[in-house]
């Protein structure tokens, strides 16, 4: 089963969110070691994952004035096991061959949630540009906030999911769909008279993704170590991170995440709800965590009023610490 709380109970709790969360004080964030340890790899995107975008189902995201972005309907992953009634069991039925949902944990990345939504419209609203810098989709699913970065000119972008199933059948392709897309556009676009570039073949492109993207999959303590390991180097100007503040268990590890790679005048920006329901944690206590740690300074940014309570919100490092 999904670990990460209901997502559809909207209507008529949707002003008991901040107050379920503030009461509900056994949910206190802890040291306690994130239970879904699972350790950190990083997945090439190899032919055999590109080709699979070539006989599905896909579906396309017009927000504002940012460029469509083209991802694989969950459907997808549904079709093959028609007979199921349980929407959730078919997912993590039908990926199972070469996967880690059914003997594992599943934290949710197959279907896009709505934050993500949110924060590519604040994007649009407020028109972040990605020119030169390098970015971090963490617990990134479908990856949409990645590729919109990847799309706009990001000198890097990493992907990082918790299920490798994710990001081999879901993340690397939806990447390499918006490249593809790219390159057919180039060569529709020249003014030159030359005929338009052939769609570029499965092997350029791969070479292209592995120029600008990395992905990996894992726990985030076990997925800060292997960064450290590869690159001690490494940070990020900006870190997107939608709907993964829903277990209080994860904080310290995520916190640590952001507190290690983000670069010194980076910005994360978090998509949230108030509250996961069944879960117990949302905006209320992980604010109160990352004032606890006292490292960075969270700042509100969007509120979204329809349904359950949503908020965007970014973290920036104190400058007095
Ligand atoms: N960001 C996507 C979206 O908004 O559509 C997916 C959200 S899904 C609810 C939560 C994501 O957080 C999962 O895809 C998973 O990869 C990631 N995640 C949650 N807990 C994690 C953990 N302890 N370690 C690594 N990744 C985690």
């Amino acid at each position: 089963k999904a670990n990460c709380g209901d997502d559809s109970r909207a209507d008529n709790e949707k002003d008991e969110n901040v107050d379920a969360a503030k009461n509900q004080s056994k949910l206190e964030p802890s040291e306690s070691v994130c239970k879904a340890l699972k350790e950190a790899v990083e997945h090439q995107p190899t032919l055999d994952i590109l080709s699979q975008t070539e006989s599905s189902v896909t579906e396309t995201v017009s927000i504002g004035t940012l460029p469509s972005l083209h991802y694989l309907n969950e459907s997808v992953f549904e079709q093959t096991a028609p007979e199921r009634d349980d929407g959730e069991h078919i997912l993590l039925q039908t990926v199972t061959q070469n996967t880690d949902l059914i003997t594992g944990v599943y934290e949710g990345g197959l279907k896009i949630w709505e934050c993500t939504y949110d924060l590519l419209e604040y994007i649009d609203d407020e028109g972040e540009t990605f020119s030169r810098k390098r970015v971090l989709d963490l617990g990134c699913g479908a990856g949409l906030l990645g590729i919109l970065a990847l799309k706009r000119g990001a000198s890097k972008v990493h992907f990082q999911d918790y299920n490798s199933t994710v990001i081999e059948q879901l993340t690397i392709p939806n990447v390499f769909l918006n490249c593809e897309e790219d390159s057919e556009d180039e060569g529709e676009g020249k003014k030159d008279g030359s005929p338009p570039a052939k769609k570029r073949t499965l092997d350029s492109s791969h070479h292209s993704l592995s120029d600008h993207c990395s992905f990996f999959s894992g726990d985030w303590t076990s997925y800060l170590s292997l960064m450290q390991r590869k690159d001690p180097m490494l940070k990020y100007d900006i870190i997107f991170t939608s709907e993964t503040i829903y277990n209080t268990d994860y904080y310290p590890s995520l916190h640590n995440v952001f507190h290690k790679l983000l670069e010194e005048d980076g910005v994360v920006y978090l998509a949230t709800k108030s509250h996961y329901f069944g879960v117990g944690g949302g905006l209320y206590l992980f604010q109160r965590f990352v004032e606890d740690k006292d490292v960075f300074q969270i700042k509100s940014l969007k509120d979204i009023d329809q349904g359950l309570k949503r908020h965007i919100v970014s973290l920036t490092f104190k400058k007095s610490r």
